[in-house]
């Protein structure tokens, strides 16, 4: 697995986004600015060390995505996350990223989470509440659902942005047509080999698909699959 950092000695969120700057993860000031906004610590386990890059259990055969891949995803994101715009945040677990969503698009844009583990969906709306983020949640440009992902949130749709958290087989098609045109996913995809794909739907309606990266996320599946371990 890729890390550019091991924690000792960082325990500071700051720092964390200074690490993703140095590193080239973070090239945008405003991927830096909503990274420094949103203190992980909120959002991992107590007394998990925060800052490490390194994704880490959050119970249900979950995890918090590592801090680098939630800066690629804001990166590839941040066209499609501007003030006003609509994003989507499949298997939104500890709601971190959700969040970040949140700030960028503002209180006149919609950040919408999908998590299938009720439990998970319960503790990332406490998180928020303790965020720089409450106050989205209070007004309701941020909420969090439980609901099985794959079948989008229709309700919010078109959206700008989609991020999707866990791998998947093959892209659902649900997502693309929620997808607005000029609209970027970004999401997993794969099995045991899993690729970070970026989806561009062009404004006629087509869609483009480049792979970013190699990634290792947990599957995107059924809750009951999910909870026997796969
Ligand atoms: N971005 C999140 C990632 C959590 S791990 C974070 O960094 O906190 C992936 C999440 O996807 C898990 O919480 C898992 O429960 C959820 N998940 C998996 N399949 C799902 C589905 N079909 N619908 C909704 N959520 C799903």
């Amino acid at each position: 697995m890729q890390r550019f950092w091991i924690g000792n000695g960082i325990n500071k969120n700051k720092q964390m986004v200074e690490h993703l700057q140095h590193y080239g993860v973070i090239s945008s000031m405003k991927v830096a600015e909503v990274m420094e906004t949103i203190d992980r610590a909120l959002f991992v386990p107590d007394g998990a060390s925060a800052y490490v890059d390194s994704p880490m259990a959050i119970g249900y055969n979950a995890t918090i995505s590592a801090p680098h891949m939630h800066a690629t995803c804001l990166q590839l994101l941040e066209q499609n996350l501007q003030p006003g715009m609509h994003a989507l945040d499949v298997g939104s677990g500890t709601g971190y990223l959700t969040a970040c969503f949140a700030i960028m698009v503002g209180p006149q844009g919609r950040a919408v989470g999908v998590e299938h583990i009720p439990e998970l969906v319960a503790s990332s709306i406490k998180n928020i509440e303790k965020s720089t983020a409450a106050p989205l949640l209070k007004e309701g440009s941020l909420s969090v659902h439980a609901g099985d992902g794959r079948q989008g949130w229709p309700e919010c749709a078109p959206y700008d942005a989609i991020h999707v958290g866990a791998a998947a087989p093959e892209i659902p098609q649900a997502l693309l047509d929620q997808l607005k045109p000029g609209g970027r996913m970004v999401i997993p995809v794969g099995n045991m080999f899993q690729d970070l794909k970026v989806v561009d739907k062009n404004m006629d309606g087509s869609i483009s698909i480049r792979s970013e990266t190699s990634v290792r996320y947990v599957p995107l599946t059924s809750r009951d699959a999910q909870l026997r371990g796969y």
